[in-house]
């Protein structure tokens, strides 16, 4: 098996040359580059190793409390104290206050190293954003630094057995109670809802203050912890945890709230608002874990057809990836890879750097779609080149389909971010944010080809605003919106190919992606034929 090597050529490349990152005031390279480095080395050497112990024996469920792998521990006290926990938190609370994008390229280390682990400690981010938003100064206080020292982790606890993609199903209610609320009820599949590595836990919760049948204007958004400023334990009990096809060092915990005290966080009705920041941070982390497991797939497919000789030609034996279709698979789990890097990295620069938020919104949903789905098939390929060892343990990579399968349900399902392009931002503002994705290629010299796909795009939308029924050709469209934007990075990635260590696997991977080009005529047919 392949030890993980995190893809810092690759990351670097895309960053520096291709979305340029370097347009945003905070983001410095050489200083990003320092502190990836140093965490590179420590996810190589001390959480990877991990990663596979937690998948045999998982966490466990004893005597009502969460335990896991003994492995963590002693990596976990590592993690907390060379301070990653704080890294993207604001000095001010106790964290170390680096940019998004650096802090966006360590997740996507710390996702390829170990993504069971990655969902434990990087909620951090997305809480301290709530309490920034939405927070008194007084929460922020109280909150903020034990989430930046490591001594809390966080969940986000939104899922009921009758509300999973529909919240306006929530049952469980909040009552208000003195200066506290008093939360009731029972939330299912919470992520790392328990677990014994850290003191205690910030639960965000999403409960009902309004009628039952208030619908979404009813929710509000809670700040609930585990153990009480006392010391004793609040009431929130963990009932089971789920057996899962994969990420099984990662706890999906069912919750029961029994008159659990907790904080409103914001006012009375503005639960979802709140969550939703949460929940498009988490959108992006999902994005990266797609591209972190489509690049170790690729890491471990070339090494593996590099090695491994079957067949021959005129010189002799021959190794897998001097057949064509072995060649083929490679390249295009590559181009996933790279492309799905390049997408979500251009996210995260447009958001730090603020000037174009229609783009966000757009690119929001393409990157969650695009990593989750096409992250898979670029699995599915790895899988395959390794033949019957890919179907085998011993080389991970059904761990790495297992793990990643969850990435196109969670933090909304795909079929609801192709309803959120075609459906929702089609119409929006007149289509603000389709309008912006045309800004943004027309910006790209991508040549012949990108100009057909983004006028087969442009067909593809006004049959859309024309009045045709989004539900069944959803799917297509966020398909051939992500075609167009995989070509137009392509199309950069090419013509700064010489700023790759290795030129010519980017110019190969590049003039493959041209090939396939004309697939966005197919789901053009597709979408009008509707
Ligand atoms: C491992 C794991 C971790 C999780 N972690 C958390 C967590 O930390 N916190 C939390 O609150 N929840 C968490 N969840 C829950 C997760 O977010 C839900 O499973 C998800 O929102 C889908 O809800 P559901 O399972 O009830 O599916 P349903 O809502 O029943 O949907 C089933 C399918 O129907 C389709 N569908 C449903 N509605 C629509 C629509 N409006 N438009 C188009 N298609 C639609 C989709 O294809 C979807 O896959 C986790 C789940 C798992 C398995």
């Amino acid at each position: 098996m392949k030890p993980f090597q995190a893809p810092l050529d690759d990351i670097y490349f895309i960053l520096n040359h291709v979305v340029d990152a370097g347009r945003v005031d905070e983001f410095d390279a050489e200083f990003s580059r320092e502190i990836t480095e140093h965490f590179a080395a420590f996810a190589e050497g001390e959480i990877a190793p991990t990663d596979e112990i937690g998948d045999r024996v998982g966490a466990q469920l004893v005597d009502g409390r969460v335990k896991m792998p003994e492995a963590f521990h002693p990596m976990f006290k590592s993690y907390i104290e060379q301070g990653w926990t704080g890294l993207m938190l604001p000095e001010d609370f106790g964290g170390q206050g680096v940019d998004g994008i650096t802090g966006g390229v360590v997740h996507e280390i710390l996702m390829g190293a170990n993504h069971s682990f990655q969902m434990l400690v990087s909620l951090a981010v997305g809480h301290n954003r709530v309490f920034q938003l939405f927070g008194t100064e007084a929460q922020r206080a109280k909150y903020i630094p034990p989430l930046a020292e490591g001594r809390w982790l966080g969940t986000m606890a939104l899922t009921e057995p009758g509300a999973g993609s529909d919240l306006s199903r929530i049952r469980t209610r909040a009552t208000k109670d003195g200066d506290v609320y008093r939360i009731t009820g029972e939330k299912i599949f919470i992520s790392g809802g328990d677990q014994d590595l850290s003191e205690g836990i910030l639960h965000l919760v999403l409960a009902r203050t309004g009628d039952m049948d208030s619908g979404i204007k009813g929710l509000s958004l809670f700040a609930c912890q585990s153990v009480l400023d006392d010391g004793t334990r609040n009431a929130v009990q963990v009932t089971r945890i789920e057996e899962k096809m994969g990420l099984h060092a990662q706890p999906t915990c069912q919750l029961a709230f029994d008159a659990a005290e907790a904080d409103l966080i914001g006012e009375e009705g503005q639960g979802l608002r709140a969550m939703f920041e949460l929940m498009n941070h988490a959108r992006v982390d999902v994005a990266l874990q797609g591209v972190a497991h489509a690049a170790r797939t690729y890491d471990v497919a070339s090494a593996y057809a590099a090695e491994r000789q079957q067949g021959r030609d005129k010189t002799g034996p021959v190794t897998l990836d001097k057949h064509g279709d072995v060649r083929r698979m490679l390249d295009e789990i590559d181009a996933i890879a790279m492309g799905a890097r390049a997408m979500t990295h251009l996210t995260l620069v447009t958001l730090e750097k603020g000037d174009d938020p229609w783009l966000v919104e757009l690119l929001t949903h393409v990157i969650k779609w695009y990593s989750s789905e096409v992250g898979l098939t670029a699995v599915q390929n790895g899988i395959q080149v390794l033949g019957g060892y890919g179907y085998l343990q011993e080389y991970r990579l059904e761990q790495t389909y297992r793990d990643l399968r969850i990435a196109a349900i969670y933090e909304g399902a795909s079929g609801i971010h192709a309803m959120g392009v075609a459906g929702r931002l089609l119409r929006l503002e007149n289509g603000a944010a389709m309008d912006a994705f045309v800004a943004w290629v027309k910006s790209v010299e991508g040549g012949g080809t990108l100009t057909n796909s983004l006028a087969a795009w442009e067909e593809a939308r006004a049959h859309l605003e024309r009045g045709a029924e989004p539900g069944e050709i959803a799917t297509a469209f966020i398909r051939l919106t992500s075609r167009v934007l995989e070509q137009a990075l392509w199309a950069r990635m090419e013509a700064q190919a010489d700023h790759h260590p290795d030129p010519a696997r980017i110019r190969r991977v590049a003039a493959l992606v041209r090939r396939q080009s004309a697939r966005t005529q197919a789901d053009l047919a597709e979408i009008k034929a509707a």
